[in-house]
Parts: structure tokens; sequence; C-alpha cells
């Protein structure tokens, strides 16, 4: 069509995955939503992660290994690690769930500052046990059925690989010593905060709309503060954009330590799967939005922040490739 934009098949530095940057359409498509709303699993009852069924002995979710103690609500443990009664990974012992929080209702970006720094601690120190017994470990979370989590209450995931994961992997020669593409940095247009030890930044190719990445300052041994500052802030500005959505998090430890933010904003659409992401928002709108909404974090509980978010709703052009 003449004078339509034309989409932008862009590559990431980092990930080398390409997405689809498709531009917004003349004719509103109307029958997806603009992002697919959050819906957290049902789970098993009584919830096994929480601390009545774990502290009463005999945990139904597995046999605990390392916790780390609580504050005044429950010093039994505000975060624990337990092998996972349903191992996704090629020796049963190497599959540990990390329930991040004593308190069922929240998630990483309803925790304060310690209790998150205390989770990610415990993630990171499991991580290191799988290491001393010579696997790879892989660092992930999900929140929402549309993230594939099965159980509500706020856990990640510790596995060990027998080799690294091919996702750490693939960006291994883009983390190499002085060509690291993290070190030379983000543009502006893609940062949308910095934090004590860690910046928030857009990808330059976006696995879906409003992906972020939360990249440590330094190479060498990750600091859970700085990531838990930092994903606390991306997730609430991803809150603050889009309400409550499904989420995934990958911690990368090796060369230039870093976390993948990805909301689960859209369904699958098939693309994927011929290895392209696809993106509706412009990456660089997508880091304005989520920059205003980290400036003044916390801005969910705001009304004015819910009128901006209702002025810039786009056209409804969500689609599942049909
Ligand atoms: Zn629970
Ligand atoms: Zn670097
Ligand atoms: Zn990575």
């Amino acid at each position: 069509m003449p004078g339509a934009p034309s989409a932008d098949l862009r590559r990431d530095r980092l990930t080398g995955l390409t997405s689809l940057v498709v531009p917004a359409w003349e004719t509103a498509k109307a029958a997806n939503p603009d992002v697919v709303a959050l819906e957290l699993p049902r789970g098993t009852r009584p919830c096994p992660f929480c601390p009545e069924q774990m502290d009463g002995g005999g945990s139904r979710a597995g046999e605990e290994t390392e916790r780390v103690a609580g504050r005044e609500r429950h010093p039994a443990w505000s975060a624990i690690a337990l092998r996972n009664r349903w191992p996704h990974t090629v020796d049963r012992a190497a599959a540990e769930v990390v329930v991040l929080s004593d308190v069922h209702d929240t998630d990483l970006g309803g925790l304060d500052l310690d209790e998150a720094t205390a989770a990610f601690a415990l993630m990171l120190a499991r991580a290191e046990a799988q290491r001393l017994e010579g696997r790879f470990p892989l660092l992930f979370v999900n929140h929402g059925v549309n993230a594939g989590s099965s159980q509500p209450h706020p856990h990640g995931q510790v596995i060990g690989l027998p080799t690294p994961d091919p996702g750490s992997r693939a960006e291994a020669l883009a983390l190499a010593g002085s060509r690291c593409v993290l070190c030379e940095g983000a543009s502006e247009a893609q940062l949308v905060a910095r934090v004590p030890g860690a910046a928030i930044v857009v990808p330059d190719a976006p696995a879906v709309d409003y992906d972020q990445t939360v990249v440590l300052d330094e190479h060498g041994a990750p600091s859970p503060r700085a990531i838990a500052a930092g994903v606390g802030v991306a997730l609430r500005a991803l809150r603050a954009v889009t309400g409550p959505v499904a989420y995934n998090l990958v911690v990368h430890e090796v060369g230039h330590p870093h976390v993948h933010v990805t909301p689960r904003t859209a369904y699958h659409s098939g693309y994927e799967l011929g290895g392209i992401r696809t993106c509706y928002v412009d990456p660089a709108l997508a880091a304005e939005r989520l920059r205003r909404a980290a400036s003044s974090d916390g801005v969910e509980e705001q009304d004015e922040g819910s009128e901006d978010r209702e002025r810039e709703r786009e056209p409804d052009r969500r689609t599942d490739a049909a």
C-alpha cells in the first residue's frame, strides 16, 4: 500500500535472535487484545509452597536443600529451596524449586528490596551448588499461566544441565572480552532506568512487546541486590504500562551478568517456530512508556498514570498471524 510504513526486521546484538517490528496498521484489527491479562494457575490446594504446609514437617513440595531466614512476619524463612518433585532435567537431583517468598499472593515486583535480594541470593547460591556438582545451572522464574507456571505461589527454578544451556551458548561470543555488547551499552532511547549496580534497557530486538533486560554494571559474580533492584523496577514499570501480565525471567550469570525480563504480553503467534519474534509496539516507544513509569516507581497506584495509559492506547491490532 503506498505510503504505509513497512515492517522492520531486527537482529539482537546480544542473543542473535530476530524480531519483526510491525508498524501500526491502517485498519485496526479488533479480534485480539493489546495485552493478554495475567491469569494465575489454580495450582494444588493446600498450596505446597505456603508456610502452613512447608513448616509442618514433611513438605509436600519436595526435600529442602537450603533456606534464608525470614523476618518478623515469618522468621523461619523468607525464601526456601526444594528438590523439584516433578524434575525437568537429565538428573533428578539437579532440579530445584526456589520459593521466593513466604507470602502466597505476591510476586517479585511486590517484594521489598531486602526480600527480593534474599530470594535472588538463594537462587544464585543454588546455582553455585549445581556448579560445584559439575553441572551448568539455568535459572528462571515463571509467573502466570501464559508464562508456564503451574503454581500461583511465587517461585523460580534452578536446573543443572550437563552442558551450558543453548541460550547462554548463543550469547557467549557477544559477551566475550573487550567486544562485550553489554559493556558497549544501550542507546539513551533504549534506557528504562538505572538502579545501583544495574541498568534496565529495552533490547535491540525485543522478544515481545515491553521486553526488558536488566544489565549489571560489571562482569563477575552478580550482585543479588543489583538484580533485585533492577528486576523490581522493571516489573513495576511493566505493570504500570500493561496492567497485570504473566512474565518469565531468565538469569544469565556467565560473561556479563544480565536478566531477561520477558512479559507474556501476547499468545504465541506461530512465527516464533520459524525463528522470528514479533513486536507491535515500536521498541523506542515501549522504552519511553516504561521509562516514564519507572521514573516514578510505584506509579501504578496513581490515577494519573492510568489516564495516560488510556490516552496512549493504540488501536487494537494484535494478531495471531491468521
Ligand atoms: Zn502458597
Ligand atoms: Zn560486558
Ligand atoms: Zn541472556
